[in-house]
């Protein structure tokens, strides 16, 4: 059996979640947003995350990001992210776009988290200088671009750092759930609780067709965010088919259990390629995402074999395996047995 790892976006969406879409379809309800599924989501979110919450649905990732740091910054303001995060590499120019021209600055650190050191050196650079522009806010990527996870106390030192110098924090939280399953504690300890002023709380990659919910804990920002929302071109009139995939994402802990699923691939598939002599694990996955240097040839056979996986983006031999709710377990036994296979025969 073959298998892709190439992203966790290229699985479809969960039963529940289209059979909700198909419910939502049918009748008439007031549009914008003004219907009651949408309220009941933004309830839903707000016992989720133990706190009152102001929910904007929107239906791409890259949207519910830059939206969200839109509200935080002046277009003289400058975010300030990891240099190997999905805003600055993966989203064109959609956070200049959004913000006005805010200028966005990569901070090194290793395991693709941010240094608190290089952040607190640039946060208290030139402030109040009309010469420069303003660090604005901080934005964390949770899961990280290389499959890592902050820990709670690692958010903590830098929104610290954020809020000593009056920065907003927000969190890219494409892979929200599994990185809360890999840390086992609240979705209020992971955000709120720890400092963080609005979550990308990302769905589409763990079962909805397209829906990502912006939740806002400082909801000062609130107000912007609507017009904002609006102006960008993601208040969709038809709201309550994206509130209705949220609805049933998170009813009855499917959007855990489908974080579990994938996280508990990734498992299995990084104990298997650790126990071959030939492959090296780069960064440990701590979620559903690995990177890992396969040998001189490695990649190619298991691409010509059938599987699927992105390399040749990175340094040679480097690969990116992603897990996603329903990555097949027979598929990553046979990815290993195969990788096994050609490290025999080297
Ligand atoms: C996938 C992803 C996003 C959202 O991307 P879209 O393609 O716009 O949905 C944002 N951040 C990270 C880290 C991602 O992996």
């Amino acid at each position: 059996m073959k298998v892709a790892f190439t992203s966790d976006n290229i699985a479809g969406a969960s039963d529940s979640v289209f059979n909700a879409m198909m419910d939502a379809s049918q009748g008439d309800a007031m549009p914008y947003g003004n219907d009651d599924m949408t309220a009941e989501v933004t309830s839903i979110l707000s016992e989720l995350f133990e706190c009152d919450v102001d929910v904007f649905l929107v239906s791409t990732g890259t949207a519910a990001n830059v939206l969200s740091i839109s509200a935080m910054t002046p277009p003289w303001g400058s975010v300030l992210c990891h240099t190997e995060s999905h805003l600055l590499n993966d989203e064109s120019t959609a956070p200049e776009f959004y913000t006005g021209g805010a200028r966005f600055v990569g901070i090194g650190g290793a395991d693709a988290k941010m240094d608190p050191t290089l952040l607190k050196k640039v946060v208290t650079q030139k402030v109040g200088d009309v010469h420069s522009c303003q660090a604005s806010a901080v934005s964390i990527s949770q899961v990280t671009e290389v499959g890592s996870v902050y820990s709670l106390a690692e958010i903590r030192v830098i929104t610290d750092i954020a809020k000593e110098a009056g920065l907003s924090v927000h969190m890219d939280g494409a892979r929200f759930a599994n990185a809360l399953l890999s840390l086992g504690c609240t979705p209020a300890e992971m955000t709120w609780k720890a400092g963080v002023d609005i979550v990308s709380f990302g769905a589409t990659k763990n079962g909805t067709m397209a829906s990502e919910a912006i939740v806002v804990f400082n909801r000062s920002l609130s107000k912007e965010l609507g017009f904002r929302r609006k102006r960008g071109g993601h208040l969709h009139s038809k709201m309550r088919l994206l509130s209705s995939q949220m609805k049933a994402y998170l009813t009855d802990d499917l959007w855990r259990k489908n974080a579990a699923h994938a996280n508990a691939m990734m498992v299995l598939l990084q104990e298997g390629l650790a126990s071959i002599p030939s492959v090296k694990i780069n960064t440990p996955a701590q979620a559903n995402m690995l990177f890992c240097t396969l040998p001189e040839g490695m990649a190619d056979h298991l691409l010509a074999e059938g599987f699927a996986f992105y390399g040749g983006r990175w340094e040679e031999g480097v690969v990116r395996l992603v897990t996603s709710f329903r990555t097949p377990k027979e598929g990553v036994e046979a990815f290993v047995e195969c990788a096994r296979q050609f490290d025999a025969s080297l």
